[in-house]
């Protein structure tokens, strides 16, 4: 599953939990506070009524001979004469007895030793229930408790109670609802912003795998872990392209001279062939080889050897163009490359550097120690390849050799047809 789906899903979810909760929670307080206050309500009366019906005939006891309680709570509550007309009328009829058509509660009543002295549900009169005492209501005359009341079972609650609960009930679940729409809204626009993020960031890693390198960095537009991430992406990308350029410079690089290898150079210099074949532009190869090298090895040790190959690849950037490339063809073997020069240009600059080398101050390595070069050029493109023509090259070089060295050779044919 993707993650934005994953977080997507646990975003609903947890506002659909929170949501119920709330509103569970809310609606049970709802019930017990709203069925606290009809018991109080209930009770009040219900206390008012018996302190009233003791209070008129001096005791429970008396009262009950003479009248019977609920007769005397519906004389007590019934509208006073002349006043069932008017504006007393209405807030008489609205009384809490009135709106019911039953008690809202059911109260047992006990003496202050918890004998039953008005029965209800199962406990019959001058039953003793002294457990009951400890959840009962004190009923008091005068300052004195005389009797004490116990609520039984579930308030019996009257059609507007239950209508005042049913638009309350209405009320919590549009709440809830717009509540888990809200929710649902915010957690689209926060999927939407991080979705970015990581879009982002898999746009990259996909350019990364294919390519091996970022075209631009992911922008960092954020202060959070995706933002972190980013970063952290870019600097990796940024690393690997430094490593990956440093590793490609050592896999075209010779490492003792630093000029370039000589696969490097034939995939160059195939190229060059290419493009002077077909522009019909001059190009121009040098194979050149250092004379009497073994010698030199020989004669002041392996390591002076090495110095000389150094101080000769330098001597060949040194003299020669950047356009040119040069390559360490082999041991003591050098390779140029001369793009857009002809043989007769190609063979000044090679007279320039073979001076050079003959003239370096050799004697700053060994007082004794001489190094001359030897080459052969060939500027031919009719020869069809660069395999070709690098071989005539070397048949021009054996030629120098053979001739004495410390010279640079060109097929004769080649002179004569620019002559
Ligand atoms: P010639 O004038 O005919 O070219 O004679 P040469 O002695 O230069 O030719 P040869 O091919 O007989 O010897 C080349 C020597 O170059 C042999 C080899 O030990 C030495 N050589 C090749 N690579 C290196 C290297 O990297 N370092 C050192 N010090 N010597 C090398
Ligand atoms: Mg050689
Ligand atoms: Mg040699």
């Amino acid at each position: 599953m993707k993650l934005r789906t994953q977080i997507a899903l646990s975003l609903v979810l947890v506002s659909l939990v929170s949501a119920a909760s709330v509103g569970g929670i809310a609606y049970w307080m709802l019930m017990r506070d709203f069925k606290q206050s009809v018991l109080d309500d209930a009770f009040s009366r219900f206390r008012d009524d018996v302190a009233a019906y003791i209070d008129a005939y001096g005791s429970w006891q008396q009262a009950v001979q003479s009248e019977p309680f609920p007769r005397f709570v519906e004389y007590r509550n019934r509208p006073l004469p002349g006043m069932t007309e008017g504006p007393h009328s209405s807030l008489r009829e609205d009384s809490y007895f009135q709106r019911r058509a039953t008690a809202p509660f059911m109260f047992l009543l006990l003496d202050t030793q918890g004998v039953v002295m008005k029965p209800a549900e199962g406990y019959a009169i001058g039953q003793s229930a002294p457990e009951l005492l400890d959840d009962a209501f004190p009923i008091s005359l005068r300052g004195e408790v005389v009797a004490k009341a116990v609520p039984l079972g579930d308030p019996n609650l009257s059609p507007q109670d239950e209508s005042y609960l049913r638009a309350m009930r209405q009320a919590l679940l549009t709440g809830m609802s717009v509540a888990v729409l809200i929710a649902l809204l915010l957690a689209r626009m926060f999927m939407r912003r991080m979705s970015k993020g990581v879009g982002r960031l898999m746009v990259a890693v996909r350019q990364m795998r294919q390519q091996g390198k970022l075209q631009e960095p992911i922008p960092v537009r954020r202060n959070d872990e995706i933002g972190a991430l980013s970063e952290a992406f870019n600097h990796m990308s940024a690393d690997l392209a430094k490593a990956h350029d440093k590793l490609r410079e050592l896999s075209i690089r010779d490492p003792l001279t630093q000029l370039y290898n000589r696969r490097h150079f034939v995939e160059q210099a195939s190229q060059l062939f290419e493009q002077a074949a077909r522009y019909d532009h001059p190009l121009t190869f040098l194979l050149a080889d250092l004379d009497h090298f073994k010698r030199i090895n020989d004669q002041f040790s392996h390591s002076v050897g090495d110095e000389v190959l150094r101080q000769v690849g330098q001597l060949f950037t040194k003299n020669l163009r950047k356009s040119d490339v040069i390559a360490r063809y082999g041991g003591e073997e050098f390779v140029v490359a001369f793009a857009e020069t002809s043989l007769a240009q190609a063979w000044q600059r090679c007279e320039t550097l073979r001076l050079a080398i003959e003239n370096h101050p050799w004697h700053e390595i060994h007082p004794e120690l001489k190094v001359t070069l030897s080459g052969g050029l060939c500027g031919a493109l009719t020869l069809g390849s660069v395999k070709r023509m690098l071989h005539q090259a070397d048949t021009n070089l054996y030629r120098a050799k053979k001739l004495g060295r410390n010279c640079i050779e060109r097929s004769p044919q080649e002179v004569d047809s620019v002559a």
